[in-house]
């Protein structure tokens, strides 16, 4: 699955954007945004998504309309970094 920023709860401190390997985090109209479509879970780079180890405001959680299998995870970044 792709993971989802809980906005209400985000402090907007900026710590999620740069750990992120494959630039899925960016700000859109204030408010931060996780590209599903580009979010891994980090699978290929790190044995734990990034972006929950350095959220303060623990607002990062599994988007529960977009499951992907680790397969799936995988192929994707393959896809990304090809
Ligand atoms: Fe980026 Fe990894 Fe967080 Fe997905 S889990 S948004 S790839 S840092």
């Amino acid at each position: 699955m792709a993971l989802l920023i809980v906005t209400d709860d985000c402090s907007d401190c900026d710590a999620c954007i740069k750990p992120c390997p494959n630039d899925a985090i960016s700000v859109c109209d204030d408010l931060y945004v996780i590209d599903r479509l580009r979010c891994t879970e980090c699978v290929g780079h790190f044995d734990d998504p990034q972006c929950l180890e350095v959220c303060p405001s623990e607002c990062i959680i599994a988007d529960p309309d977009f499951m992907e299998t680790a397969k799936e995870l995988q192929v994707k970044y393959e896809s990304l970094h090809a």
